[in-house]
C-alpha cells in the first residue's frame, strides 16, 4: 500500500495504526453486530465509547476536575461566536490579532460586544508573535471579561513560545494547530478549544475545554442559541442533540495512540526535531527562505517560499511527483507550508528534506 508524505494543515494525516484500528472494527465494533455509525447515541455502547474518550483526553492532557470537556460541532470558527455569547457578560473583550484565525474570532466577537484589538501583527503580514505587553497592562484594568489569543497561527506558521500574562482575566485560547503537539498547562487558561482535524481526529469534531466557574458563575447571553450554550451543553454530556459521534470515536482511537507511543511530552520532543531539521534547512540553504520570524516559529505548520512564486510552483510539482502532498501555502499567503502534526513521521520530514536539497542542487547546476 502506498501512502504519500502528507503535510496537509486539516484535514491532515491521521496514524497509521488508528485507520486501521477502525478499520477492523469498521461493520462489526467488538462484537455488537453493528458499525459505530449505526449506533444510538443513547445506547451503552456508545456511552462507553464517549466516557473512555473523555477520560483519556484528561489523562494525557492532565485536565483537572475543575474543568469541562465538551465535544461539539461547527468546528473552531462555530466557537468564535460561542466565545462571547457566553463570557461577554460585562460587554467587553480583548483580541490578540496575530493572524488570519485571530482575527476571524475578533471579528465575530464584535457582532456582539466590544471587542478590543490588545495587539496586532498585521502591519508585517503576520509573520510573528506580536509584542504582548499591552495585554498585560489592558487585564490589569479589570474591565475585560476574557483575553482571546490564536496560541499557533497556521497559515503564517507562528506560534507563542509564552502566554501572556492576563492576571485575573481568563485566558481564551485557540488551539486548533497545536492541540495535543505538547503539553498544555489547562489552569493557565479559562478556555482552550480546537477544530479537530489537525492532531486530534476527523474533522467534524471540536473539543472545548472550560473552567466550570466560567460556565457556572452566569448564565450565557440572552441571544445565545441553546447549541451553543456551554452551560447546557455540560449539562447534556455533549449530547442536547446528536454529536459527531464516529468522529468522536475516532478521537478516542487517536488520544489512545498518543497515549500508547508516549504522551504529549513525546509528540513535543518529536515535534521540535521535526521542525529543527526543517528550520536549520531554511536557514542553510539559500534558495529556500522561512518565513516566520524566528523568534515566533512553529513547531506545528513551517513557512516558507523562494523568490518567485513560479520556482514554488515548480517545487511543489515537483514534490507532487515524489509523493510529497499538501505542501502548498495557504491561498492567502502562497509559498509553502509543511504541517508536521503529530502523525508526519520524521521519515516524511527527512523525504522533504532531502527533496528540498535536490531541489537547490539542481537549481545551482
Ligand atoms: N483556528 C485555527 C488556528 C485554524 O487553523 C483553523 C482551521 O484551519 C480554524 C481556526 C478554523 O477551524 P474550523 O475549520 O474547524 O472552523
Amino acid at each position: 500500500m502506498a501512502r504519500v508524505h502528507n503535510f496537509s494543515a486539516g484535514p491532515a494525516a491521521l496514524p497509521l495504526e488508528v485507520l486501521e484500528q477502525t478499520a477492523s472494527e469498521l461493520i462489526d465494533y467488538r462484537g455488537c453486530g453493528m458499525s459505530v455509525l449505526e449506533m444510538s447515541h443513547r445506547s451503552a455502547a456508545y456511552q462507553r465509547i464517549y466516557d473512555e474518550t473523555e477520560a483519556c483526553l484528561r489523562r494525557i492532557l492532565s485536565i483537572p476536575d475543575t474543568y469541562q470537556v465538551l465535544f461539539l460541532q461547527g468546528g473552531a470558527t462555530l466557537e468564535f461566536a460561542a466565545i462571547p455569547l457566553n463570557l461577554m457578560r460585562r460587554g467587553r473583550a480583548g483580541y490578540v490579532v496575530s493572524g488570519n484565525f485571530a482575527k476571524k474570532a475578533w471579528e465575530e466577537a464584535r457582532r456582539y460586544g466590544e471587542a478590543v484589538a490588545l495587539a496586532s501583527s498585521e502591519d508585517t503580514n503576520f509573520d510573528r508573535i506580536p509584542d504582548l505587553s499591552p495585554v498585560a497592562e489592558r487585564a490589569a484594568c479589570g474591565d475585560l471579561d476574557y483575553i482571546h489569543i490564536c496560541q499557533n497561527n497556521t497559515i503564517f506558521g507562528t506560534m507563542y513560545h509564552e502566554l501572556p500574562s492576563t492576571g485575573e482575566v481568563p485566558l481564551v485560547a485557540d488551539v486548533s494547530s497545536c492541540f495535543l503537539s505538547m503539553p498544555l498547562d489547562i489552569e493557565r487558561y479559562g478556555v482552550v478549544y480546537a477544530g479537530a482535524q489537525k492532531n486530534a481526529g476527523p474533522a467534524g469534531v471540536t473539543v472545548v475545554i472550560v473552567r466550570r466557574d466560567l460556565i457556572e458563575d452566569g448564565p450565557a447571553l440572552p441571544i445565545c442559541p441553546t447549541y451553543l450554550d456551554w452551560r447546557t451543553q455540560a449539562a447534556k454530556g455533549s449530547m442536547l442533540n446528536t454529536p459527531n459521534t464516529f468522529g468522536i470515536y475516532l478521537c478516542g482511537k487517536v488520544f489512545a495512540w498518543i497515549e500508547r507511543t508516549g504522551g504529549l511530552a513525546a509528540m513535543e520532543q518529536r515535534n521540535r526535531a521535526k521542525a529543527e531539521l526543517l528550520y536549520s534547512l531554511l536557514d542553510g540553504i539559500d534558495l529556500f527562505f522561512g518565513t516566520a520570524q524566528p523568534a515566533s516559529r512553529s513547531i506545528a505548520n513551517v513557512t516558507f517560499r523562494t523568490a518567485s512564486p513560479e520556482l514554488d510552483a515548480a517545487f511543489i510539482a515537483g514534490a507532487r511527483e515524489r509523493g510529497i502532498e499538501g505542501i502548498a501555502g495557504h491561498r492567502l499567503v502562497g509559498g509553502m507550508r509543511a504541517s508536521i502534526y503529530n502523525a508526519v513521521d520524521m521519515a516524511s520530514v527527512e523525504a522533504l528534506a532531502a527533496y528540498m536539497t535536490e531541489f537547490e542542487e539542481n537549481r545551482r547546476t
